[in-house]
């Protein structure tokens, strides 16, 4: 497949479609972005790179973070104790709503969504002594890139007006569901999310997921082949908050998206594949990034469908 090609003929597309949206300002720190950034890179399991634009450039992850602490919970702790404290069921709702707390008891609908996030992280502060230095080892370690770094700016950005997270923990700790002190626990959260990676890192990263949970330089696995196919069916059914229903439909990969206007997308045994462009829709998904993903399995006549 001539993906070099194909991704050529994507950045025409979208630079033509001049496509609208708006960058997330309730972070003050994301409303600083220039929201004409466009960049793009694949990477497939045989080790091929393929880019375009601004594929170098390093954004913050968000949401997209929620990934790797699903990942590193499930390796720390057992998978009963997690599925016992978070579902895995689309929520339809925002990724910061509160509402099905209330009636589903304190347990979250998933762990890619925020109150899911805030109970995997719950967990990972239980099991780690010092979950933010163990936390970007563990990341560093799997894009195989010792340069990732937390961004100290957009974090403390965040700690000032997260109040709706804030909300969201209290009420999940009223319920019993988080173990931790909320605020040790929201700390964490927040550093998660400001964690800055370029598209290029981020494919390279998440070729694991296309690879069986394995490293592809070494081969080294990480994750076990059903912590694999699990991780993957959770970006597909929730990866995309009350989106998901429309990326499965548009562009047919399990993918995770954030609101730095990150996406990435894996397709098993093939490839993973990082877009961004900071201006969002209104559920918070980057629009150009969601049309790149559908041209892209449009162009190739290929997705897991
Ligand atoms: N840090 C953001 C928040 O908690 C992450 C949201 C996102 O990327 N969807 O609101």
């Amino acid at each position: 497949m001539d993906y070099q090609g194909i991704l050529n003929v994507i950045e025409d597309k979208i630079q033509g479609e001049k496509l609208q949206g708006n960058v997330a300002s309730y972070i003050p720190e994301l409303a600083k972005i220039k929201p004409g950034k466009l960049g793009m890179h694949l990477t497939s399991v045989i080790g091929e790179e393929f880019h375009f634009g601004d594929s170098e450039e390093r954004f913050s992850i968000q949401s997209i973070s929620k990934v790797f602490s699903l990942t590193l919970a499930l390796l720390k702790e057992k998978d009963e104790i997690i599925w016992e404290r978070v579902d895995v069921e689309p929520s339809g709702d925002p990724f910061n709503s509160l509402v099905q707390l209330e009636y589903e008891n304190g347990i979250p609908r998933n762990p890619l969504i925020n109150s899911g996030a805030l109970v995997i992280c719950d967990i990972l502060v239980s099991h780690l002594d010092n979950p933010k230095k163990e936390y970007l080892e563990f990341v560093r370690r799997i894009a195989g890139n010792a340069t990732i770094d937390y961004n100290e700016r957009v974090a403390a950005s965040e700690k000032e007006e997260g109040f709706n997270n804030r909300a969201m923990i209290n009420l999940m700790k009223g319920y019993g569901n988080i173990h931790n002190d909320v605020e040790e626990v929201l700390d964490f959260y927040f550093d998660t999310c400001s964690i800055s990676m370029s598209c290029r890192e981020l494919a390279q990263t998440f070729v694991m997921y296309a690879n069986q949970g394995k490293l592809l330089k070494d081969q080294k696995r990480v994750l076990s082949e059903v912590h694999t196919k699990r991780i993957n069916a959770i970006m597909q059914t929730c990866g995309f908050y009350d989106e998901a229903g429309e990326f499965s439909f548009r562009v047919g990969l399990p993918g995770k998206s954030g609101v730095g206007g990150g996406i990435v997308a894996v397709y098993p045994n093939m490839y993973s594949v990082a877009v961004w462009s900071p201006k969002l829709n209104e559920k918070g998904n980057s629009t150009a990034g969601m049309r790149a993903l559908e041209l892209l399995t449009e162009i190739t006549g290929s997705s897991i469908f």
